[in-house]
This record gives C-alpha cells, structure tokens and sequence, in this order.
C-alpha cells in the first residue's frame, strides 16, 4: 500500500538533492540491457554512500558485491586522487559488465576488480590493508564471514556499512527459514558481541522497498 509512495518520495528527494548524471544514468541503463538484477543502490542510497567516503575522510574502500559498479563509481568519484576502491564480485558476467561501467566512467585507474567468490579472494587483500571503509553488500548467508574478514582488514576508524539487514522485516523473525535472513541475524549478532566495534541500524523505505543498513565503526 505505501510502495508507490515511498517511490514517489525518493523521485521527488533525488530530483532535488541527488545531482542527474548521464554516466551513472548509462551504466543502470547497461545493468538492464545485461540482464542483471536490479539490486544496485537507489540513487539517494549511492549519495550517502559518497557522502560517507567524504566524511570519513576515506582512502582505501573495500566493496563486496560488485553487481555492475554502480555503487562502486559513487564511491570512487567521492576519493581524493590518490584513493582507491578494491571490489569483489562472483559472477563473471557481473563482472564484465561491471567492468565496462567502471572504464566508462573513466575510473579503471581507481577501481580493482577482483572476480570470483570474495571467500577466495578476501585472503589475498591482506597486503592492502587496512581500509578505510568497507562496504558489504554480496551474498547475505555468507555475512558472518564477511564481518570477520571486514575487522581483519580494518583499523581503529575504519567504518563498515552493511546492506539489505531489514528485508521486508524479516529480520526480526528468529524462526525465518531464509538463509540470508539468518545470514543478517548472525551478522547483526556478531557486531553486538565484538567489542572493537560501535554499530546503529536504520531502516530505509524508498524505490527499493523496505530494508535498512548497518553502520559499524571499529574502535579498538
Ligand atoms: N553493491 C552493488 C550496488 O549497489 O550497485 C550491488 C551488489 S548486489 C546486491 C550483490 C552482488 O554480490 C551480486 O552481483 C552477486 O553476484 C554478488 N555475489 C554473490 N555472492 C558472492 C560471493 N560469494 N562473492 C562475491 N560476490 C558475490
């Protein structure tokens, strides 16, 4: 009942604050035409994640779960020059076509695209820790494991941000049989325990629906 208004409302809030760009315009339009799914970040969503590079003053970021960069070229335009996005993405079509969105956007010299499952590739980003901001939005069952790498590979300061950890509310549901449901609960259970960490969670309502994100800061 309230879907088409929440979509009204973020048309209305990104027509006047989110700036229109024919580059992030093309790479949605080329998401489409590749069949991917659209699960990228609403336009207001992509904003906020530019606005958190800014603010944290962040250098390194660390993206799991590319789809086709459109989250990962809000983050990369917010960089200074001499900042850097590292992104993990499973499927090689994904990556492909993520990775023709990254050099039309002019940003192959400021994102590294890494294919393949990011349980495999997480390992070998030791040697580029740590990072600034990391960015978790992949295969939600696998998000315990996502947690664990994100505090190995951050530093005090370090800002983690999960996506999708509402899920219709689903999330509140302990019984839910949703692997990636149980994924975000074992998650958000995780960042309670660990004492390096000071988390919130908001929930979001707007074209993609209703879900939220949590915003992990590491302390210690
Ligand atoms: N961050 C993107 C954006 O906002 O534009 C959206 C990412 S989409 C929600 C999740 C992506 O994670 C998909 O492209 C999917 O193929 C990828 N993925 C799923 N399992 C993965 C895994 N094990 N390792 C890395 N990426 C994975």
């Amino acid at each position: 009942k309230y879907a088409e208004k929440w979509t009204e409302v973020d048309h209305y809030l990104v027509h006047h604050l989110v700036e229109s760009d024919p580059v992030l315009k093309q790479v949605l339009e080329n998401n489409h035409q590749a069949g991917l799914p659209a699960h990228d970040v609403a336009p207001n969503q992509g904003k906020l994640l530019a606005m958190f590079v800014q603010m944290t003053g962040a250098q390194k970021v660390l993206e799991i779960g590319t789809l086709g960069a459109y989250s990962t070229i809000w983050m990369a335009r917010a960089l200074p020059a001499s900042g850097s996005v590292i992104t993990l993405e499973a499927d090689p079509h994904h990556a492909r076509v993520a990775q023709t969105n990254i050099e039309l956007a002019g940003l192959q010299d400021k994102i590294t695209l890494h294919t393949g499952a990011a349980s495999d590739t997480l390992p070998s980003l030791v040697a580029h820790a740590p990072f600034d901001l990391i960015f978790i939005d992949a295969d939600k069952p696998n998000n315990p494991l996502y947690l664990e790498w994100a505090l190995k590979l951050s530093k005090p300061g370090t800002l983690i941000i999960g996506d999708n950890v509402v899920r219709d509310g689903e999330v509140a549901d302990p019984h839910s049989d949703d692997a990636r449901v149980q994924g975000v609960r074992r998650f958000i259970e995780m960042i309670e325990k660990e004492p390096r960490l000071s988390a919130t969670a908001l929930q979001t309502v707007g074209s993609k629906g209703w879900d939220g994100f949590v915003l992990a800061r590491v302390t210690g």
